[in-house]
């Protein structure tokens, strides 16, 4: 299928002739020039280049373009490349990809729970329920991980990423409410493979302390029954 291209302040988008994405194209623009302007005032840093967005009719086309052929709805390729299905049934659009490659400037900790927790806390929701549902829901069911296994990279991929990313987007969003961005940014900046030993360095807790206090914050939070509803049956469904 023949690419056509469109460029924004901050993007390079290509999408098909004749696609759904082009028909949409302007309304894309706008939603990822504003996700762009709210990542990158938050962490305080710029691309070196404009972001390639690549909107794609399937998953599989995802994982050809990304070159690994695994399909997948959305990835970003280091340094400035986004793949995206944008179709009837997936928009693969918004803040997550962006969040990668734009803070990627900052720095790449090498614990993938921290790197999808600031990914996640920038979409604020999976599946449209805000994280800490998923995380109360998790915690009331038996299903919740806690963050010290979770930093380990062998046992974040051991669980769903359905458990693990709402997890993972709830507790950076903790850290950046309780100890400011400014923190938290600094903590990304200078983790390295002792994550313990960094993150009681720059936030005065363990890690296991820390978590704690998480699940004590979570569950002061309101919910609404008809979420955990929903959660329910998406987690009976897929986990
Ligand atoms: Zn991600």
């Amino acid at each position: 299928m023949e690419w056509a291209k469109r460029e924004s302040k901050n993007y390079i988008f290509n999408y098909h002739v004749g696609s759904l994405a082009e028909k949409d194209i302007e309304k894309i623009i706008k939603l990822q020039e504003n996700c762009y302007d709210f990542i990158s005032n938050c962490l305080n840093v710029e691309m070196e280049q404009k972001i390639n967005y690549f909107l794609c009719e399937t998953s599989i086309e995802v994982g050809e373009l990304f070159g690994d052929n695994e399909p997948c709805n959305g990835c970003a390729k280091e340094p400035n490349e986004v793949f995206a299905v944008y179709n009837t049934e997936v928009k693969c659009i918004g803040f997550h990809e962006d969040a990668h490659l734009i803070s990627y400037n900052l720095s790449v900790p090498p614990q993938t729970f921290l790197r999808e927790g600031l990914a996640m806390f920038f979409d604020k929701v999976s599946l449209g329920i805000p994280q800490y549902m998923w995380v109360k829901y998790f915690i009331d069911n038996g299903l919740y991980v806690k963050v010290e296994d979770l930093v380990i990279n062998d046992k974040f991929y051991n669980y769903s990423d359905l458990v693990t990313y709402p997890i993972a987007g709830a507790f950076v969003e903790y850290l950046t409410t309780n100890f400011g961005i400014e923190k938290f940014k600094e903590f990304y900046a200078s983790v390295d493979e002792d994550f313990d030993k960094s993150f009681s360095h720059t936030f005065n807790f363990s890690v296991s302390e820390s978590n704690n206090k998480f699940i004590n914050y979570i569950n002061c939070l309101g919910y609404n029954d008809a979420f955990t509803e929903i959660i329910k049956n998406v987690v009976q469904d897929k986990l």
